[in-house]
């Protein structure tokens, strides 16, 4: 898609314009970055580029997005993984760049954030009083329906307070219970034309909002729904840029996946009933019934054959949720809204369990290499309240998807600080279905079930970061300790961490690979020191993060969500600490059976699927370090393995370039030093 020229000032003079007016200095990597986003733009070959933190990558590639909108009277879509991210580009960057571009420009640029309906309240839901009835187990528990209340109510009160029904800005938040009593999604939704509300209703606005906006900022859960849908979500656009793209597949492969549990048979058997015959919605509460049955008795875990009694089942529960389906009749596009609003939401319902079923079934149908889903039934997280077993079926690939509905169709930028893993671009590229040679226009093979299609053109580039990381960073590989056992963290361990901890002051953010090793250091460590520890779980992880860093002796210990959420420059934080590599647990359905489909390959599952990632995280974690170009500090992974094990190389490639060191009293005298001069 080249564009034509105009009289617009090119992408650096527009750079320079939008850097002084956030008040900033110009980075080389962001004008590099800057000026690879206007040539893909240019030339429509996609783009991926590494920039790390402190890069000012949004401006980056927002800058040539508004040009080209402009200049194309286009629409350019940015999408990202976190709210975090959504709230910095629509509260903070894209104001200050609509009033700095608007006079080069020639017009101020437009921009609207877009969300899946499911995050805009709906008011026709919430008007028609037809909010889901409780469970069972919810009738027997009169706080659980008493809290619900409560927090309908508040929505209520809501409603007259927001202009735009999204559920992110409500604060504080709600369960995810009372959110679905007043939300529906696409398939639930009346349509505009029926719906008496419509022209009121907050996620029509945000469309009709987006659809006249030059860029509109959404997630990835929305851009995977956009490609997966047979319907258009998004406006017509034709440059997607994707930020936070090492998150994309997963987020795309959690859009794709769906879940039968019993409580969904008999919430539609329930809406069912309130439309059909009675005798219909029985026999799916009954099928539901069975169908909990067998899924108890079940053990956890991924499922290579289905058992002849849950296939059973399941037949059951898709011809139980057809005959209610054919039992609603047809829609009589009743003037009726209460009628017409049972009725959608009845037959959403219905088909999404029946869907699943017949998915759930089909998953099994061709032999073991050619399958497209991978399922299993759920177990205890082992964390919060038993929740009851469901079964899964979720994409055991999305690079054909991303292949054919994203780069097949639109100029695509995928930018994030962590892209290169082992040192190249490969490894992420052929996740997204795109060829693992740079620049190469190839035939690609994605999962074994995906069809071979000519590969999209692609270049990668890498622009640093502005952090010198062997200056003001030290990798330290704790070599001599053991091997991480399965029973929680030898004392060894708690040894090693108790040294650094004392000898940094505290300033320690110990990312843990399960909440059981984080629990089992906060527990050890507060005996043994008198630095305050926070433990994830504790409070809210947003107020013990802003607790940690208004405290230098505070340290705070953690799992998953630290690895990727803390962003604490200055001295607070002057010491990571990794327990132990983050492969994927052996029992992980999804990643187990990616893996064992790589080796059906003949390719190495261990290091396509574990090991990578292994050091995705471990470049996320460790990079939480430095956020600030006056930031010093030490890394320190327990595990040995990273320095001793065969991939350990591999993941000691994808970490930011600090100096490493195995030596402990060296780090330790380092830690010190840093402590002293704080
Ligand atoms: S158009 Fe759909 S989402 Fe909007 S108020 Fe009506 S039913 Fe709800």
């Amino acid at each position: 898609m080249p564009s034509t020229s105009t009289d617009l000032p090119g992408v650096a003079e527009l750079l320079t314009a939008a850097v002084a007016a956030v008040g900033g200095t110009e980075r080389p990597g962001q004008v590099a970055m800057a000026e690879a986003v206007a040539k893909a733009v240019r030339t429509g070959d996609h783009l991926a580029v590494q920039a790390g933190t402190g890069t000012g990558k949004s401006l980056a590639y927002l800058v040539p997005a508004l040009r080209h909108a402009v200049e194309r009277e286009a629409t350019v879509v940015v999408s990202t993984a976190t709210i975090a991210l959504q709230r910095q580009l629509i509260d903070r960057d894209l104001p200050r760049l609509e009033k700095a571009l608007e006079k080069p420009l020639g017009r101020k640029p437009t921009f609207a954030i877009l969300k899946g309906r499911r995050n805009y309240l709906c008011l026709n839901k919430l008007d028609s009083g037809m909010q889901d009835e409780p469970d069972d187990a919810a009738l027997f528990d009169p706080f659980a329906v008493s809290a619900l209340g409560r927090e309908v109510t508040r929505l209520r009160e809501w409603v007259s307070d927001t202009e735009t029904g999204d559920r992110d800005e409500l604060v504080p938040g709600v369960s995810e219970h009372a959110w679905r009593q007043v939300s529906v999604s696409s398939r639930e939704c009346l349509g505009v034309s029926r719906c008496p509300i419509g022209t009121d209703c907050f996620a029509e606005k945000g469309r009709a909002k987006a659809g006249r906006a030059d860029l509109i900022v959404t997630n990835h859960a929305l851009l995977a729904i956009d490609a997966l849908q047979g319907f258009q979500v998004l406006p017509e656009h034709d440059l997607v840029i994707v930020d936070e793209a090492h998150d994309l597949v997963d987020r795309v492969t959690s859009a794709a996946t769906a879940e039968l549990t019993s409580a969904a048979i008999a919430a539609a058997a329930r809406r069912a009933g309130r439309i059909c015959d009675q005798e219909l919605a029985d026999r799916l509460l009954e099928a539901g019934d069975g169908f909990t049955l067998i899924l108890e008795d079940m053990p956890a875990g991924r499922m290579d054959v289905l058992p002849t009694p849950l296939a059973g089942a399941l037949s059951v529960v898709r011809d139980a949720a057809y005959a209610c389906l054919s039992g609603l009749g047809p829609d009589q596009r009743t003037s009726d809204v209460e009628v017409a609003t049972a009725r959608k939401l009845a037959q959403s319902q219905l088909d999404e369990v029946h869907d699943t079923a017949v998915r759930l079934l089909r998953a099994f149908e061709t032999d073991d290499a050619h399958r497209r889903d991978v399922v299993w039934r759920t177990g205890d997280s082992g964390s919060g309240p038993p929740r009851p077993p469901a079964l899964k079926a979720a994409p055991l690939a999305v690079s054909g998807l991303l292949r054919e509905r994203l780069f097949g169709q639109h100029t695509t930028v995928l930018t994030s600080a962590t892209l290169t893993l082992g040192g190249t671009f490969d490894t992420m590229a052929r996740s997204w279905g795109l060829p693992a040679e740079q620049g190469e226009s190839a035939k690609v093979e994605g999962a074994a079930t995906d069809k071979a299609i000519e590969a999209p053109k692609w270049t990668g580039l890498d622009v640093g970061s502005p952090f010198d990381h062997a200056r003001s960073g030290i990798l330290y590989t704790a070599k001599h300790l053991p091997p991480p056992g399965r029973d929680g963290l030898p004392p060894s361990y708690l040894d090693e961490l108790a040294e650094l901890m004392e000898a940094a002051g505290g300033r320690t953010l110990g990312l843990f690979s399960s909440m059981r090793a984080a629990k089992q250091a906060t527990e050890a460590l507060r005996k043994r020191t008198d630095l305050p520890i926070l433990c994830q779980g504790e409070d809210s992880t947003a107020l013990l993060v802003r607790k940690f860093s208004e405290d230098t002796a505070t340290c705070l210990f953690g799992t998953l969500s630290l690895w990727q959420g803390v962003d604490v420059p200055g001295p607070s934080l002057q010491l990571v600490v990794v327990d132990r590599i983050p492969f994927p647990r052996p029992d992980d359905p999804l990643a187990s059976a990616r893996q064992r489909a790589v080796e059906a390959r003949g390719g190495n599952g261990f290091l396509s699927v574990a090991a990578t990632h292994a050091a995705l995280l471990l470049a996320q974690g460790t990079g939480r370090l430095l956020r600030s170009t006056e930031d010093r500090g030490v890394v320190a992974i327990l595990d040995p393995r990273i320095a001793t094990a065969r991939y350990g190389g591999f993941l000691r490639a994808s970490l930011p370039g600090y100096w490493a060191t195995s030596d402990a009293e060296v780090v330790r005298a380092a830690l010190r030093r840093l402590d002293a001069a704080n």
